[in-house]
């Protein structure tokens, strides 16, 4: 987990102007012994509440009653519940963590409605389950009205937990609405905080427009040549990863030794992972710095993470880097745009539009019959760029993001099932407009990712 900025959500009005960003801080946070008992009392309580909340609700179903609704459900398992012996100690901890708990579970219930109707789009969301003490992710959140603040000393203050020792990597940018105090399977603490941002980062315009074709040979390969290297955290860490995964089926069950290894390998993932973000952090404020335009190919990570190619596939993290792309390109006024993802970039020749046959995965580079001469995804690229602008003149209007779906994992709900497949139509252009040759220049990708990997390890 590292302590860059994500998007929770962004809300954008009719002509696609920016009304406000909502950004998420993390911060690595360092509880006492005794704070960290008081946090897991209120991880324990958050969780029972979150339980017996979700029980109520299925225990009415079955019986045939209606929807216990929110306000009913919050007297019943928190207010009542606390005048009860057998959960007296829900009175130990904030009040307002219980509450979000709830919240968490209505937000679920809510996603899993919509899912079901069809009101929301994209992937099936399965029915709220029960939270286990065994759950390696541990999370309480704090709104305002809980009163936390973050004191002039640095620390941060949580009600009936104390003040914590914060390691600030920077400053929010303005008051913080809530806090989520996370454990992570490392056994790590981090403070996430919750800032909304007015429009007012939008970034001067530019000229420059691009398209991203993204791959296994290279991460990106942009339309102006440029190309970046696929950084291949995860292959480089297995080594490591395989030796400790291997250390820890030997150890024996329920044994403290096993206990260790297990925080081991967990550690181990959560080092790429960061490495992973901080870089493509990075590299998509680049883009969007210098571009006015994204473009990019919509992939069915799922569908491909099935295949031969997962490892890879996941190790590139390309969802994540979208989504980098499209809050940030909120975030400073850029369009941005996905394409549809059965659109033939690779075939077509982004000189003539023809259309040619398939090419094996080896092709590296062609020759259209028009004379024109293609490097294969620099070729793709561009067609992405040309589809994209031609997409954006058809609807006479901005490519409007879909929204960032909001705290998934905060909300505590679980997508599964298939990736949704959206339909060919959309795009009608395929004469892609004649483009400069440039010489292809390739970004040292690795000075930038051992800047990455330098700062990743001093911030350790
Ligand atoms: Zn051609």
């Amino acid at each position: 987990m590292s302590t860059g900025a994500d998007a929770l959500s962004f809300a954008i009005n009719q002509c696609g102007t920016v009304l406000f960003v909502q950004l998420r801080y993390q911060f690595r946070v360092y509880p006492t012994p005794g704070q960290q008992i008081e946090l897991a009392r209120a991880f324990g309580c958050a969780r029972v509440v979150f339980n017996d909340g979700l029980r109520a609700r299925q225990e009415a179903r079955e019986a045939g009653l209606p929807y216990v609704s929110d306000g009913e459900l919050s007297k019943r398992v928190i207010t009542e519940a606390k005048k009860t012996e057998a959960r007296a100690w829900l009175g130990e901890v904030s009040a307002v963590v219980l509450q979000q708990a709830l919240a968490d579970l209505n937000t679920a219930y809510r996603n899993f409605f919509a899912s079901v109707t069809g009101k929301r789009k994209g992937r099936k969301v399965a029915p709220p389950r029960f939270r286990s003490r065994k759950d390696n992710r541990q999370s309480i959140r704090f709104t305002k009205n809980s009163r936390f603040k973050v004191l002039d000393n640095g620390r941060l203050r949580l009600p009936k937990i104390g003040d914590l020792a914060v390691r600030w990597s920077r400053t929010l940018p303005s008051d913080p609405s809530s806090v989520t105090i996370i454990r992570d399977p490392a056994g790590r603490y981090f403070a996430s905080f919750v800032v909304t941002l007015g429009a007012d980062e939008t970034l001067p315009p530019v000229d420059a427009e691009v398209g991203i074709d993204l791959g296994l040979t290279h991460f990106a390969v942009l339309s102006d040549g440029t190309k970046v290297a696929a950084p291949k955290f995860l292959r480089r860490a297995a080594r490591k990863l395989k030796r400790l995964q291997q250390a820890l089926s030997r150890k024996q069950k329920d044994s403290n030794r096993r206990k260790r290894a297990v925080v081991k390998v967990a550690r181990a993932h959560a080092r790429v992972a960061d490495t992973r973000r901080d870089w493509q952090h990075k590299l998509s404020t680049q883009i969007i710095r210098d571009n006015q335009a994204v473009y990019v190919e919509d992939l069915c990570v799922v569908g491909l993470g099935r295949t031969r190619l997962a490892k890879s596939v996941y190790d590139a993290g390309w969802a994540s880097f979208t989504g980098m792309l499209e809050y940030k390109a909120a975030r400073y006024g850029r369009t941005f745009g996905r394409l549809d993802r059965f659109f033939p970039s690779t075939r077509m020749c982004s000189a003539c539009g023809r259309i040619n046959e398939k090419m094996a995965l080896n092709v590296r580079s062609w020759d259209c019959p028009c004379g024109a001469a293609h490097d294969r995804d620099v070729n793709a690229a561009r067609n992405i760029r040309a589809a994209g602008q031609a997409d954006l003149n058809a609807r006479g209007a901005h490519v409007r993001p879909a929204p960032v779906p909001a705290a998934r994992r905060e909300a505590g709900t679980h997508p599964h099932a298939a990736c949704p497949t959206r339909s060919v139509e959309g795009i009608s252009v395929l004469r892609a407009e004649r483009m400069s040759t440039r010489d292809l220049s390739v970004v040292p990708a690795r000075c930038v990712m051992a800047a990455a990997l330098g700062a990743a390890r001093r911030r350790r």
